[in-house]
């Protein structure tokens, strides 16, 4: 059920109905009865602890050191004492200048677990960093706060803002820099920074009502949970080189299947020959525009990366008729495309790299093609028979001369 939510929405859209969810029901808080609220300001660190224990089951370091940031934030934040003046505080001050850049920091970060060496290294990179700024913030930072407490520029909204502007430029640009990685890597963990990065500012200018920083926290410390879970979903269901499904979400799908549906199985033609030629690394390079081509299929199919340059596309409900215009039209998609090598990718074979290399002198441009064999459901077969049969059409076009259909 939950997988199935996963598998369909886009990476933003939980963060965001979760924050949003936080806006609305923080005023519900303070309707609450006293033992109530007081139970409410422990959410967020049950929420850390639950999703630390997610991190730590599926090795992820970076949505952990996110979630000890805000759980730490949330303490700092907490021990403030009321009626201060935010932006004259020091231990305030060091958080909203320091937690955009670290988050930023996990964000650019690989992957390298939690008790690898490298996630300990990081760990201690991330604890001797907070000591070492309370410290030179409470002893010497004192006479720069005034700087870092100035107003900019006067906007109509600065009234209701707590964090001084000097720290809410920089955090927006710490902002920008995740939310460009989040989209163009479409990456669980990091849309899920970003959520968090969020709840964190609005916590941070909503200081003065406890109602909206608990259930800011919460939201936040919620996405970054999810995250991992999406994350760890996707691991085992997208192939990772093409980000289409992989095929072990093929095996899923194929269970689902009606009577009526088409499998069409589709190859590179001589892709050993383009790696040899071209380097795996431009060999990659087209494998993942062509499955973004054989994702774009029309007819209501749905791509799958089999393994290695070999692709499915299921089509349910329909017959093999109805496909073939989809398909040929992907096929010739490919076929009409041309990669502009740059010079860094030359061919390993000098001679051979001469006859391909554009008149202009540039880089050589390459291309590729498909072959696509074509499969029905019939009565009585099962799934994998009609895999096989779309294999057998595959082979068929393969032998017929490639670049073509094959039933
Ligand atoms: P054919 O036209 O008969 O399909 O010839 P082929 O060379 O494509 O056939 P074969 O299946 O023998 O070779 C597949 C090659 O695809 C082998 C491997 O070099 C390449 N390949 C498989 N997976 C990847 C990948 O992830 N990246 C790259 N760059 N190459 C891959
Ligand atoms: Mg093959
Ligand atoms: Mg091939």
């Amino acid at each position: 059920m939950l997988s199935a939510i996963l598998k369909r929405t886009p990476v933003f859209f939980i963060p965001t109905a979760l924050l949003v969810a936080a806006w609305f029901l923080a005023p519900q808080i303070a309707t609450l009865p006293l033992p109530r609220q007081e139970l409410v300001t422990v959410a967020p660190y049950l929420a850390a602890a639950g999703g630390g224990l997610l991190a730590i089951h599926f090795h992820r370091g970076r949505p952990l050191f996110v979630l000890l940031m805000l759980a730490v934030s949330y303490r700092v934040f907490r021990s403030l004492p009321e009626q201060i003046e935010p932006a004259f505080n020091s231990a305030y001050q060091a958080l909203v200048l320091l937690i955009p850049p670290n988050m930023a920091l996990v964000a650019l970060m690989r992957e390298r677990g939690i008790f690898s060496l490298a996630g300990r290294v990081r760990l201690a990179f991330m604890v001797v960093q907070a000591f070492f700024f309370i410290w030179l913030f409470h002893y010497h930072f004192v006479d720069l706060l005034p700087y870092l407490a100035r107003t900019l520029v006067s906007l109509p909204f600065s009234k209701c803002m707590l964090v001084p502007q000097p720290a809410m430029l920089l955090g927006a640009l710490w902002f920008i820099v995740i939310a460009v990685l989040a989209i163009r890597r479409q990456a669980a963990i990091d849309s899920g920074i970003l959520g968090a990065l969020t709840a964190f500012f609005v916590a941070a200018n909503g200081l003065t009502s406890h109602t909206v920083h608990t259930a800011f926290f919460v939201a936040g410390t919620v996405v970054v949970a999810l995250s991992v879970m999406r994350d760890s979903h996707n691991l085992a269901f997208r192939d990772d080189l093409t980000g289409i499904p992989s095929r072990r979400a093929l095996n899923e799908a194929l269970h689902g299947l009606g009577r009526r549906y088409v499998v069409a199985m589709l190859d590179v033609d001589h892709f050993k020959k383009f790696n040899d030629s071209y380097g795996h690394a431009v060999g990659d390079q087209v494998l993942r525009f062509v499955a973004a081509k054989i994702a774009a299929v029309g007819g209501g199919g749905k791509a799958y990366r089999y393994g290695g340059e070999e692709f499915t596309i299921l089509f349910p409900g329909r017959s093999a008729a109805d496909v073939l215009p989809h398909l040929e039209s992907v096929r010739e998609t490919i076929a009409n495309y041309r990669l502009m090598l740059r010079s860094g990718d030359r061919p390993a074979d000098k001679r051979q790299g001469k006859g391909q290399r554009g008149s202009r002198g540039e880089g050589a441009s390459v291309g590729v093609t498909i072959s696509i064999g074509v499969a029905e459901n019939a009565d009585g077969v099962t799934a994998q028979d009609v895999i096989k049969a779309a294999d057998k059409a595959l082979y068929k076009a393969k032998n017929r001369g490639r670049n073509q259909i094959s039933r």
